[in-house]
């Protein structure tokens, strides 16, 4: 090939190297029929038949899926229940250990009584279930920043308590699952070096043993270009 054509090329081959491989193949037998590369003009041909190959070429992509959250029917109603606070996964391993329910803490001398859900400091947290506020909290015992909010649920029975939360509600507000109640901290000044940033969300069944809320809230993936 010659030397200003290889170039482009070699532009073309590293910018999109699958796609320019099978344009080169289709368009190099067609081209050199049609215009010989002996010819400057065969060589701008070919040059700019594959460039708008590549151009306009779609490559295949796959089916787009999404991640949803289901959260259960426990009144049998057709209605969910229970919400993902965050909308995020729950936290996985990091320097502070894991976010599941049960995850060793103190070095095994204690279980963790949530799940910890994945969150942006300052974003949204919704209520994970409906309720009335029953107590807004300190999540620390001296520490005036980390807050947690607990919604009790009577006609329900179950409870749940949402750690590091600034609230936007007050003590006696009606709330309905999946409504904003107020924002994530951060926990990077209270875990420095590699706390992801959660919500910590433990659920009180109508025994008021804590149960698993991820068993409450389930990812599902679905196609994203459905209905
Ligand atoms: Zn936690």
């Amino acid at each position: 090939m010659f030397p200003d054509v290889r170039q482009r090329f070699q532009k073309l081959a590293a910018d999109r190297p699958l796609l320019i491989l099978a344009a080169s193949v289709a368009i190099c037998a067609t081209a050199a029929v049609a215009a010989p590369l002996s010819r400057p003009e065969g060589r701008a041909t070919l040059v700019s038949a594959v460039e708008q190959a590549v151009a306009t070429a779609t490559p295949p992509r796959p089916t787009p899926m999404r991640l949803v959250w289901e959260g259960a029917d426990v009144d049998g109603d057709g209605r969910a229940d229970f919400a993902n606070p965050t909308g995020q996964e729950p936290r996985g391993h990091d320097a502070y250990g894991e976010g599941e329910f049960g995850a060793s803490r103190d070095g095994g001398s204690r279980r963790h009584e949530g799940v910890d859900f994945r969150a942006d400091a300052g974003q949204a947290v919704e209520a994970p279930i409906s309720g009335y506020v029953t107590r807004i909290g300190y999540a620390y015992p001296g520490d005036q920043t980390l807050k947690f909010i607990e919604i009790t649920n009577p006609a329900l029975r179950y409870a749940a308590r949402i750690f590091y939360v600034n609230p936007d509600v007050a003590v006696g507000d009606a709330v309905a699952v999946g409504q904003p109640i107020g924002r994530a901290h951060s926990l990077q000044r209270k875990y420095p070096g590699g706390m992801t940033n959660h919500v910590h969300l433990e659920v009180m069944d109508r025994a008021e043993h804590r149960i698993d809320a991820a068993r409450m809230i389930v990812a599902r993936l679905e196609s994203a270009t459905a209905d």
